[in-house]
């Protein structure tokens, strides 16, 4: 059976490493009495607690230290890096945008006014052409 979420369940992990106060504490453990749902989560949370207390701790080599070492320094080296490029690439595709939606502005302007243009024209003939078959009496 599925037991719906309780929200006082995110405190079990703070509660297990002793970081609640003691107010805290009384109150939630008062709240497991009744609540299955943060009782199933507390008793899970410390089978996994001793299910990983239960590891072997191996000392780590000393190759594999330097070479951890060396590895964070190239990426805090990197990142002291980037913000200058990335600023480089950012003014350039800035500076990309306002040219093309110049010129792209430009363009379309352009057709507009000259369909404009065609389109007063094509008015033009009609309203001349209406005005000489109302005079010619057609
Ligand atoms: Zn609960």
């Amino acid at each position: 059976m599925k037991v719906e979420k309780c929200r006082f369940s995110r405190f079990i992990n703070a509660y297990l490493d002793d970081e609640l106060s003691e107010k805290k504490q009384k109150a939630l453990r008062s709240h497991l009495k009744n609540c299955t749902y943060c009782t199933q989560e507390l008793n899970s949370l410390c089978k996994l607690n001793s299910q990983l207390a239960s590891f072997e701790e191996v000392p780590v080599p000393g190759y594999c230290k330097a070479t951890i070492i060396k590895h964070a320094r190239d990426y805090e080296a990197s990142k002291s890096k980037q913000p200058r490029f990335a600023l480089k690439a950012a003014s350039l595709a800035i500076a990309a945008s306002i040219i093309l939606s110049l010129a792209g502005g430009t363009l379309i302007s352009r057709q507009i006014f000259e369909q404009r243009e065609k389109q007063n024209y094509e008015e033009v003939a009609f309203a001349q052409e209406s005005f000489y078959l109302y005079f010619e009496g057609e």
